[in-house]
C-alpha cells in the first residue's frame, strides 16, 4: 500500500513537471503560428518578474508558473490575422522585457454552402434585439475567467464522431449571407451525451439565439469551450466539471441546419481551432 501511494505520488509529480528547454533570461523564445491557431508557449522569467504583465500586440495575457524559473501562456492568433509578426513583452512598472518572438504563416480555409431558416439570417427587430443583448451579456461573462488553469491534463474532443464541418470554413448561407464557421461540427443525433472537453467552471448554461441550448465552460487563463445547438443542458452556472463529465445532450436548436454538436474554443477573445488547443495542451502535459 505504501509503495502504491509512493508510485501514485511519483506519477502526479511527473504529470505536473514539464521538461522545458533551459534558457537564459533575456533570451527570446521564437514561435510560429497560423490564423485561427493557439500555441502553448513557455518562457523564462527573472526572479521578481513573476507577476509582470505579459503583453502580446495590444492584449494582456494571463500566464502561469511551470517551475524552474519558467512560465507558460496559451497564445491565440486571430482567424482575421494580418500575418504580421510581433513580439510579446513582460511589463513591470516602467521596465519592459521582450520574451517571445511570434511569426504567422498563412492558412487557406475552404468555402461551404448551407441552407438555414431564412429568419435566422434576416433577423426580425425582436430577434436582432435579443441577439445583441446576448452578445453584450456574453462579452461581460468572457471577462470573468480564472487567473490560473482549472485543468491538469490535456484537452480532448467532445465527440469522436464524423466531423461535418471543420473549423474556419468560409460559409455562404442560402447563397447570399457570408460568414466564417469558427468551431467544429460533429455528427450527432438529438440526445447524444456531450462531455466537457476539460476541467473547468460552467460560465453559462441556457438558451441563446444563434447557438440555441448552450453551455460555456471557463477553463481558466481566458480559455473557454462552447457547446451549441443542445437539446438539453445538464449543468448549472458556477458548477465545476471534470474532463469527460456530461454537460448536455446534443440537439438542433438555434441557427442550425440539422442535428449536430457545435464545439467552439475561445481564447482571450478569439475563436481558434479546438484541435490546435488539444495538440498544444499535450505540450503542457507530455
Ligand atoms: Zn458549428
Amino acid at each position: 500500500m505504501k509503495y502504491l501511494l509512493f508510485l501514485l505520488m511519483m506519477n502526479s509529480a511527473c504529470a505536473t513537471s514539464v521538461k522545458v528547454e533551459p534558457m537564459k533570461p533575456g533570451e527570446l523564445v521564437t514561435v510560429e503560428s497560423q490564423p485561427g491557431f493557439v500555441r502553448w508557449v513557455s518562457f523564462p522569467v527573472q526572479e521578481g518578474w513573476e507577476n509582470a504583465t505579459l503583453q502580446c500586440k495590444d492584449q494582456k495575457l494571463k500566464h502561469a508558473p511551470l517551475g524552474q524559473g519558467m512560465r507558460f501562456a496559451y497564445i491565440a492568433e486571430t482567424y482575421h490575422s494580418d500575418l504580421s509578426a510581433f513580439k510579446c513583452k513582460l511589463i513591470q512598472g516602467k521596465e519592459e522585457r521582450e520574451v517571445i518572438d511570434f511569426s504567422i504563416k498563412p492558412f487557406k480555409y475552404k468555402e461551404e454552402k448551407l441552407k438555414v431558416p431564412f429568419r435566422t439570417i434576416k433577423l426580425s427587430k425582436t430577434d436582432l434585439a435579443r441577439a445583441q443583448r446576448e452578445q453584450r451579456m456574453l462579452a461581460e461573462l468572457y471577462t470573468k475567467s480564472a487567473a490560473l488553469p482549472y485543468f491538469n491534463q490535456p484537452f480532448i474532443a467532445p465527440l469522436d464522431s464524423y466531423i461535418t464541418s471543420i473549423y474556419g470554413n468560409r460559409r455562404v448561407y442560402n447563397n447570399a449571407h457570408k460568414s466564417q464557421h469558427l468551431g467544429t461540427d460533429f455528427r450527432a443525433a438529438i440526445g447524444v451525451p456531450v462531455p466537457a472537453t476539460n476541467r473547468g467552471r460552467v460560465l453559462f448554461a441556457g438558451d441563446l439565439f444563434y447557438t440555441g441550448g448552450t453551455v460555456i465552460i471557463d477553463h481558466g487563463m481566458d480559455i473557454f469551450s462552447v457547446y451549441g445547438h443542445l437539446s438539453e443542458v445538464k449543468v448549472q452556472e458556477g458548477q465545476v466539471v471534470n474532463r469527460g463529465d456530461i454537460v448536455a445532450l446534443s440537439g438542433n436548436t438555434g441557427r442550425s441546419s440539422g442535428p449536430h454538436l457545435h464545439w467552439g474554443v475561445k481564447i482571450h477573445g478569439d475563436y481558434v481551432n479546438g484541435y490546435s488547443l488539444i495538440d498544444e495542451s499535450k505540450k503542457q502535459f507530455p
